[in-house]
């Protein structure tokens, strides 16, 4: 008899399961479809001997210390900072756009000062943000917005960024100075030995037992267990009966390549040619030395594994209906980026895994009375 079954061993599974194990003591089953824990931050060596990430690259950052300190009890870090450069108009640039930016891409010389009245001169007002289109044209106007943002987002989410909440082109700032990191959060590194050694260290406990290749339909019926945590898609736990939630997958294509290096930075994106929208080469990421170098092209697509939550609002809608049935179940919580159906960073799944957890033990304490 497990107290706890949990489907899924990405971070929301894999967080809840080391804390129950650990703090509360609870016998936990954790299962997993795929051949490996981890979920979609799993690495691992390819033939070369290069680490690269299975399922596209992960940059670990956050402005969370309890998010931090909670994973610094399983990996050493190494300080790293994301640059991403487009290719655009045949040149490199930095992403986010930043003064250095609008420099090279107009051979300009502007200060910082003046590139907030250029900004001023480009940007559309708009009454009210709705979509990814306002704001990025109420900040740096119609033709940066175009150049930057409307073919990358056509490609990565078949969508035009009008049809797409705010909250998803905001994920990308604009900066009228040249910090060129494409991330400002107070914590950011890579997991000094992967994400999968982090994993293997976090679940190396006896209260939990792993199974791979197993999907929890198959053994639903036959395991027992008081609790379980859901961190797959949600409507595939109800059977889709409101209807399937939109998700974008990817299609990733790996490379090694006989040189040393293949791009200056770790990714470069392509926002208006090819099928792809981004190259990522893994070395920069984990300051890896190595005489050959991997790199993954990232091709968006609408079938395949969820990746993901399509972010508009009749989509937030139809997760609403699954919320509330998923409301009205007992000793069973839905974690995750999946299973809430949000387009959640890393750090914030081990945020919602925490507080889930705590929520679970002040129930149980209350139950306990
Ligand atoms: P997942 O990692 O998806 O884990 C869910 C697990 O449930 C999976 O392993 C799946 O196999 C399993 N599962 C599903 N259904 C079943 C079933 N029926 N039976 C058994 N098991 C099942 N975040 C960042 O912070 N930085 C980044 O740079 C970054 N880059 C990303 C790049 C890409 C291409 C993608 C797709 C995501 C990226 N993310 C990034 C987001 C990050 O991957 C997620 O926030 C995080 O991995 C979500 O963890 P999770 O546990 O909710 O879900
Ligand atoms: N985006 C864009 N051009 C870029 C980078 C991002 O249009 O060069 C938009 C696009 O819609 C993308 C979103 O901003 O999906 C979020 O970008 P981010 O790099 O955070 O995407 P992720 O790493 O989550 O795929």
């Amino acid at each position: 008899m497990y107290d706890y079954l949990i489907v899924g061993a990405g971070f929301a599974g894999s967080v809840l399961a080391e804390r129950l194990a650990t703090i509360a003591n609870k016998k936990v089953l954790l299962i997993d479809k795929r051949n490996h824990i981890a979920g979609n931050a799993y690495d691992h060596y390819d033939q070369a001997g290069i680490l690269v990430h299975k399922y596209g690259p992960h940059i670990f950052h956050t402005n969370s210390r309890e998010v931090f300190s909670y994973l610094s009890k399983f990996t050493e870090w190494r300080n790293y900072q994301h640059r991403v450069l487009a290719s655009l108009d045949g040149q490199l640039v930095p992403m986010p756009i930043n003064l250095t930016t609008i420099n090279l891409l107009y051979g300009l010389n502007l200060s910082s000062s003046e590139l907030t009245a250029f900004f001023e001169s480009k940007a559309e007002k708009k009454k009210d943000i709705n979509t990814s289109e306002d704001v990025v044209v109420s900040v740096v106007g119609r033709e940066l917005y175009e150049k930057f943002f409307k073919g990358y987002t056509k490609k990565q989410w078949d969508m035009d960024p009008s049809e797409l909440n705010a909250s998803v082109t905001a994920r990308v700032p604009t900066r009228t100075n040249k910090d060129d990191r494409y991330f400002t959060d107070s914590y950011q590194s890579m997991p000094l030995y992967g994400y999968t050694k982090m994993f293997e260290k976090m679940l190396d406990h006896p209260n939990i037992h792993i199974m791979l290749n197993t999907d929890y339909k198959d053994v639903i019926g036959e395991v027992n267990y008081k609790k379980l945590i859901f961190t797959g898609p949600i409507d595939e736990y109800f059977d889709y009966q409101f209807g399937r939630l939109p998700y974008r997958s990817i299609e990733f294509k790996f490379e090694t390549l006989d040189q040393d290096n293949f791009q200056p930075t770790g990714t470069v994106n392509y926002p208006n040619d090819y099928g792809f929208t981004r190259i990522t080469e893994f070395k920069h990421l984990s300051g890896q030395q190595h005489k050959k170098t991997s790199i993954v092209y990232e091709f968006p697509k609408a079938e395949g594994d969820p990746y993901y939550p399509i972010p508009k609002p009749d989509n937030t809608l139809l997760y609403e209906k699954y919320q509330k049935l998923a409301a009205k179940l007992e000793h069973t919580y839905f974690v995750g980026r999946l299973a809430t159906y949000k387009y959640y960073n890393m750090d914030q799944v081990v945020a919602q895994a925490l507080s889930t957890f705590k929520k679970i033990q002040s129930e149980e304490s209350t139950n306990a009375v």
